[in-house]
């Protein structure tokens, strides 16, 4: 790396990106050799004329030299839980419901500040590690400001909103809340944070699932997110045991009574989408409900393979995300980006969901369904500067193939090695420079003891 001037703080220099191979995700899905220049955290040019305009602007400028590697869009995770990184290896082996109950619950109670705040950081520094710029995240119901600040801090663009839950059985008493608390506190944390770090932070109401919410509760959150401008997210049509619970409840399926509730459209993102029927999946293509993909997650919890192919037929936006660290185990968009490709040939699909299409529902697409495709999402002239550089002179990327097909079938989040969030370095050279890596683990793993005392998981 060399810089042309020690003026400015690198923080406020223009960027260059030389000699990559830029994986645009334009809406041509251009790919081409040369040079990326970032201005004021907006992408300036690119191509083989962007470095002579960049050094004829006259502006400080900090290159980095990116032979060998792609520069992509940074990823967009469609569907996260910060809150729930601190949980890795604490709730194994588990179907769904069980899952939920004997252990997330519990331990999402029990969270305090600091500890929500140690799951926050543990979980952005591995997604910026892996070249993750975007998260929709679901929260906990209590403290979800430790989130915003951590997010806040170290620099990641996210839609978050602190989960909501006013009904259902088995809730520990730290997660209950009624209808008029939980939306009260959503709408206070939407006056904070929505729009916050220079629009960077935005805000998502978030009730957790129809069997923990009422439907004052949905469409509390229609009329609210509505009336702001922000987002809607939950999780639906998951797990088998879950649809036969619902049915049990309402005497329908999830999707059908949200979209009764108005719970639906472009604003709305349904996370999993595992067991919807080819019914459910037109209407929601009509109404332009966007999903969020989760494979590993799915397989995990044993919920099954969610049809991307037939979604995308009907229309559907899907994006990609890993879901929390406790039903992964990991956040990495490429892990999560190669199993999406291989499992849509389960349905004898193979060419259904290639590396380039994958590629795309982990950038623009999922940017879409976050509603941000105007600012990020893809390389094009005027956007937001979210990217991720791959290094692809890798041995387990080496010798050949198109620039998709490496970073979606061979690359590993271990290869990536720098990531710019509005135009600012987060990742240089494999190395976070917003958070201190050492202090992010041993406070992780502090808190998790306490986390796990506190919530009486034993064995
Ligand atoms: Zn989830």
């Amino acid at each position: 790396m060399t810089a042309t001037t020690g003026i400015l703080p690198a923080d406020l220099m223009d960027l260059l990106l030389r000699g990559g191979t830029l994986v645009t995700c334009d809406p041509d899905d251009r790919v081409t050799a040369g040079d990326l220049w970032i201005s004021a955290g907006r992408i300036a040019a690119l191509g083989v004329d962007a470095a002579g305009r960049a050094r004829a602007s006259g502006r400080a400028l900090r290159v980095l030299d990116v032979d060998g590697c792609a520069v992509v869009p940074g990823f967009v995770q469609a569907h996260v839980h910060l809150c729930q990184t601190l949980f890795r290896g604490m709730a194994d082996d588990l179907p769904l419901l069980g899952w939920l109950q004997q252990r997330i619950w519990p331990l999402e109670a029990a969270h305090d500040p600091a500890s929500l705040r140690a799951s926050a950081d543990l979980g952005i520094a591995e997604l910026i590690k892996g070249g993750t710029t975007t998260v929709l995240d679901m929260g906990t119901v209590r403290h979800h400001d430790a989130v915003f600040e951590a997010l806040r801090d170290a620099g990641l663009r996210a839609v978050s909103g602190k989960t909501m839950m006013d009904g259902g059985a088995s809730v520990p008493a730290g997660l209950r809340e009624t209808t008029a608390e939980s939306l009260a506190e959503s709408d206070a944390l939407c006056a904070r944070w929505h729009g916050a770090a220079g629009g960077r932070l935005r805000y998502a109401y978030s009730p957790r699932f129809i069997l923990s919410c009422t439907e004052g509760l949905f469409r509390g959150c229609v009329e609210r997110a509505r009336a702001r401008g922000a987002l809607m997210h939950t999780h639906a049509s998951e797990h088998r045991g879950e649809r036969e619970a619902v049915r049990a409840a309402l005497g329908m399926d999830d999707v059908d009574a949200l979209r009764q509730w108005g719970f639906a459209g472009p604003d709305v993102v349904v996370a999993h989408g595992v067991i919807l029927t080819p019914k459910q999946r037109r209407y929601m293509g009509r109404d332009r409900t966007r999903v969020a993909h989760c494979p590993s997650a799915n397989l995990k919890l044993g919920s099954g393979v969610a049809r991307v192919a037939a979604m995308h037929r009907a229309g559907i936006v899907v994006g990609i995300g890993a879901d929390g660290a406790a039903c992964n185990n990991n956040l990495d968009a490429l892990l999560e980006m190669r199993l999406a490709s291989l499992l849509a040939r389960r349905f004898g699909d193979t060419g259904a969901l290639p590396a380039r299409r994958v590629l795309r529902m982990a950038t623009i697409d999922g940017a879409t369904a976050l509603g941000l495709a105007d600012e990020v999402g893809s390389i094009e002239v005027g956007k937001r500067a979210d990217v991720a550089v791959i290094d692809l002179s890798t041995t387990h990327v080496e010798p050949w193939g198109e620039a998709a097909t490496r970073i979606v079938y061979a690359a590993q989040s271990r290869d990536v090695r720098h990531v710019v969030v509005d135009g600012r370095v987060l990742l240089h050279e494999g190395r976070l420079t917003t958070m201190d890596e050492d202090d992010v683990r041993a406070r992780a793993r502090a808190e998790a003891v306490a986390v796990r005392s506190r919530a009486g998981i034993t064995g």
